[in-house]
């Protein structure tokens, strides 16, 4: 192993060495999506930094579990409905088809950016038995309360002994200042209590009885539950977004130590967020980008489609904990570097280095070449810097372009440094920031190229070529529309 890991826990705000409790052994836990819409572009870059890390602890030969849950009750809107409930409500289906739907779909687009799949995904409702457990551990212990049918968290108990909002750094009175008066406010003792279980209204879909009501357990007690279960009442990594730093992870602390004396991870990771013009993507906010608009291009901000590694290699060009802004500009500036990435790596995977050839072996570069690859590990060590490593990447494909270009002769350098140069080109790119090589053809971008060729004869009075490209679009289904000052298309009618 080159160098040690260190990463950034959110708890303490501080770098630290990375030391499983167990190890080789690694449990990491990270709040997986709520499936009632479709994933946008903001939700897959958390879940591809956290498949890189993922990753890169398994390349550093720790033994992952790899737990990543599905919301399928219990997140609620504004309105007090379940989003899974209205979704359902909305488009008059079975709340389990809703679920059902929407976890395909993310699967997919899972599968589609190439992010390896967790080694469990539990969901919420599949833990209604264990989840009512630790309501019942935590009315036992004083730390819960029931009102009108619903089960409350008692902070003001809490705070006795613990210290509520550790991990995002607020305090208990300013948050009681800033909070607004909510539906069924009234039935807690704080304002700030958060439920553990809910008494449905008549209307609400989703419901289970209990001795308290016929109703359904609150979004943050799903986590505690299923972190716990899977991995022990303490493990090493607990990661989402950011914006779930609060409340719903400092919940999450709260109930495991309320229910186990125990503080729940030792490291915290949290994502930044994928913004638009500054702005964090939302659904809500109206500024959500679907993965397969990108994909085809189809999206008024986008002059063309990119492929799913170059959108996962964008991604990776800043660092997890950083915003990162999105824009066509920066998509295509990224597709310049991802385009070298992946030709230098064809070619790499097709060079051979001779044998029986003599040796005339350029020492400093071989140094060069070998600091090189220890830096590639330095920087994935450093906080899983894939932003750094994409640059030493970089650094590594251009001797592999003056090979090819024989501007440096395969006698230069031994075939042990060649063969660690390939190694580390390949596994960190391949295995580590997972891009895999694909041969990807957007139709969408063909046809700009044979509609500019088409404009271009018209413009020159190449008919025979206008007529010829006409013809050939038309047998595949497209018709050109000549219009005053511009060009479109259409299927054939
Ligand atoms: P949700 O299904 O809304 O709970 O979101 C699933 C995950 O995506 C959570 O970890 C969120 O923090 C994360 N997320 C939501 N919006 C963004 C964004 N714009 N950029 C990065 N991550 C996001
Ligand atoms: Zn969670």
């Amino acid at each position: 192993m080159i160098g040690k890991l260190r990463l950034t826990n959110s708890l303490t705000r501080k770098k630290e060495l990375f030391e499983p409790i167990n190890s080789p052994n690694v449990g990491m836990y990270v709040c997986g999506p709520t499936v009632y819409s479709d994933v946008h572009l903001g939700n897959v870059r958390t879940f591809i930094s956290f498949d890189i890390i993922n990753r890169y602890l398994k390349f550093l030969g720790y033994k992952v579990r790899y737990v990543r849950n599905i919301t399928d009750v219990g997140h609620l809107l504004d309105t007090g409905e379940d989003k899974i409930s209205e979704k359902a409500r909305l488009d008059k289906l079975e709340p389990m088809e809703i679920v059902q739907k929407y976890t395909n779909d993310f699967h997919d687009v899972m599968k589609t950016f190439n992010a390896l799949a967790p080694d469990i995904e539990p969901s919420a409702i599949g833990h209604l038995l264990e989840q009512i457990e630790m309501i019942e551990t935590l009315l036992d212990k004083g730390f819960a309360y029931q009102a009108n049918g619903s089960v409350y968290f008692d902070l003001n108990k809490y705070n006795k002994s613990h210290e509520y909002g550790r991990l995002s750094g607020r305090k208990i009175e300013d948050l009681i200042n800033q909070s607004r008066v909510l539906d069924s406010q009234e039935d807690k003792k704080n304002p700030l209590d958060f439920a553990l279980w809910k008494k449905a209204a008549p209307n609400h879909i989703m419901r289970w009885k209990t001795k308290w009501s016929d109703g359904f357990p609150g979004w943050h007690l799903e986590c505690s539950v299923m972190s716990t279960k899977y991995l022990g009442t303490q493990f090493d990594i607990h990661g989402g977004g950011m914006d779930l730093k609060f409340p719903h992870h400092d919940c999450e602390i709260a109930q495991c130590i309320g229910t186990t004396n125990e503080e729940p991870a030792k490291y915290w990771l949290h994502t930044n967020m994928l913004t638009v013009n500054g702005q964090k993507m939302s659904k809500s906010l109206g500024n959500s980008f679907l993965p397969w608009q990108l994909i085809s291009g189809d999206h008024e901000m986008l002059d063309r489609g990119h492929s799913p590694m170059s959108i996962r290699f964008f991604m990776l060009q800043s660092h997890y904990a950083s915003t990162l802004d999105f824009s066509n500009d920066a998509l295509n500036g990224s597709l310049k570097g991802y385009t070298k990435l992946a030709n230098g790596i064809r070619i790499l995977k097709e060079m051979v280095y001779p044998e029986n050839e003599p040796l005339n072996v350029d020492t400093a570069l071989v140094a060069q070449v070998n600091k090189m690859c220890d830096n590639c590990h330095h920087a994935m060590n450093d906080d899983f810097n894939t932003a750094l490593t994409i640059g030493h990447l970089f650094n590594l494909l251009k001797k592999v372009n003056s090979l090819y270009a024989k501007q440096i002769a395969f006698a230069a350098i031994d075939k042990v440094t060649f063969d660690r140069m390939k190694t580390t080109l390949l596994s960190f790119t391949e295995d580590i920031l997972g891009i895999k090589p694909e041969t990807y053809i957007n139709g969408k971008n063909l046809l700009n190229i044979l509609l500019e060729d088409y404009a271009e004869a018209k413009a020159t009075r190449d008919y025979k070529k206008v007529d010829v490209l006409r013809q050939r679009l038309k047998e595949e289904g497209i018709t050109i529309k000549d219009m005053k000052d511009s060009l479109g298309w259409a299927y054939n009618e």
